[in-house]
């Protein structure tokens, strides 16, 4: 059978993955063996998230009932209810619901009504809490279809621990990532020298150890020294695959979705208040707003030194009107030019603007020239992919460190698509 479950946690507490760690025990003692555990990340956009909008899933073998009074027992016990916020869903089904509704829930935003749906067409037993919103992170982690997939170690705290200082040793967490990496990553950002993956909310997380396999994950955690954790769960998760992420086309993008959009840069980036960075890219006529926050650190280095006529394919969240960045693709560097008005060649002075289109003039000797200095400035960038770092990474998005996918890469293509100068 398979078990989904969703919206059980509030800012004030609880994690919807810690009571699929609990479960996952329950499930066990209850003589229902458990096959797998899926921590599915859902559309980032929606505003009705707690924090990173996750629901789980758990595949267990025997008797739906007894699987399903585990579950709601679970949910009923440990879910902050109190929270208006709060809206638990839980899923029992003993086939797999077809995929497109993950996909809708991944990459578009879906109703309670069309959860249940398909929960009817697949026989499963389902309870909504509440205004039962929670159904449909619970109904897309069932039928959820991970063409790629990464681990994700959690350590969870005893219970009189919450809400209190965590204990993890930041050295150990750094040297888990040395001694891992590439095999693993997020655990800490290297280029900021920060720790990433213990939370600061009063959740009951410890830490948590991304990588590309379970026996991965397992390794890195053994070098954490922390406070006794109650329990761990590895999930096998969509996390770090760009499963969210669609091909999109500029003055097409819509509201809440994200995409991997190519185009010319059109201006050059301005920093905003903040510190946030923003340039315009070109496509076919169409401009799109492309943004790198403050949070992306060093990132923004990367969109600074783009200058107009560079390609480029860009990836990100569409949010109040402007592409969100995660990641850029560099396709193509434009010449990038200085020009400045002349040098005289009798005084050695550089000459000034005589006037709007009338050339250039020497306010010492009066010797006049039509045609600027133009000097080519060497360009730092290299074409290639550039991302955010891992303090400012969102969990869907994939690290450079995993490879970028077949069809990503064709966005760099010299011959993809009608880039206007291509
Ligand atoms: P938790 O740890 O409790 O899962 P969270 O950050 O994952 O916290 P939730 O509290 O689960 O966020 O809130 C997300 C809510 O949005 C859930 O009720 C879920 O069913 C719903 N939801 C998820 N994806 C979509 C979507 N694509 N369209 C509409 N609602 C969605």
């Amino acid at each position: 059978m398979w078990i989904g479950i969703d919206d059980t946690d509030s800012p004030a507490g609880m994690c919807t993955t810690y009571l699929g760690a609990v479960l996952v025990q329950r499930l066990a003692r209850a003589g229902l063996p458990v096959v797998g555990a899926r921590l599915v990340r859902l559309n980032p956009n929606v505003i009705h998230k707690t924090r990173g909008n996750a629901a789980i899933a758990i595949e267990a073998v025997g008797d739906s009932e007894t699987g399903f009074a585990l579950a709601t027992a679970c949910v009923e016990e440990l879910a902050e209810f109190d929270d208006e916020k709060t809206n638990p869903g839980v899923v029992v089904s003993s086939v797999r619901p077809p995929p497109d509704f993950y996909y809708a829930a991944l990459r578009d935003y879906c109703t309670v009504d069309e959860a249940v749906l398909v929960l009817e067409a697949a026989g499963a037993l389902y309870r909504g809490y509440k205004n039962r919103r929670g159904l449909i992170g619970a109904t897309a982690a069932i039928a959820s279809d991970f063409c790629d997939r990464t681990y994700e170690l959690l350590a969870y705290r005893k219970r009189p621990a919450w809400g209190t200082p965590r204990q993890v040793d930041a050295a150990s967490l750094f040297h888990a990532e040395e001694e891992t990496y590439p095999h693993t990553w997020d655990t800490v950002d290297r280029e900021n020298g920060v720790v990433v993956g213990v939370p600061h909310t009063p959740d009951p997380v410890l830490f948590g150890i991304r990588g590309e396999s379970p026996a991965w994950v397992k390794e890195a955690r053994s070098f954490v020294r922390s406070e006794e954790p109650a329990c761990e769960q590895v999930y096998a998760t969509n996390q770090g695959t760009d499963a969210h992420l669609i091909p999109g086309a500029a003055g097409t993008l819509l509201e809440g979705r994200s995409y991997l959009v190519r185009g010319t840069v059109a201006t050059a980036a301005a920093t905003g208040p903040g510190g946030h960075v923003s340039f315009l890219l070109a496509d076919c006529g169409a401009e799109l707003r492309c943004m790198a926050y403050e949070p992306t650190k060093g990132f923004r280095s990367v969109v600074r030194a783009l200058v107009p006529g560079d390609v480029v394919a860009a990836a990100g969240s569409y949010k109040g009107g402007s592409l969100n960045l995660e990641r850029l693709g560099v396709a193509r560097l434009a010449d990038a030019v200085r020009v400045r008005p002349p040098v005289c060649p009798a005084c050695k002075k550089r000459m000034t603007s005589a006037g709007t289109g009338k050339g250039y003039k020497c306010r010492i000797c009066g010797e006049r020239s039509r045609e600027p200095e133009t000097e080519r400035i060497e360009r730092l960038l290299r074409p290639g992919w550039y991302e955010v770092p891992p303090t400012a990474r969102r969990h869907l998005a994939r690290p450079l460190v995993r490879g970028v996918p077949a069809w990503e890469e064709a966005m760099l293509r010299p011959d993809r698509g009608c880039t206007g100068n291509i």
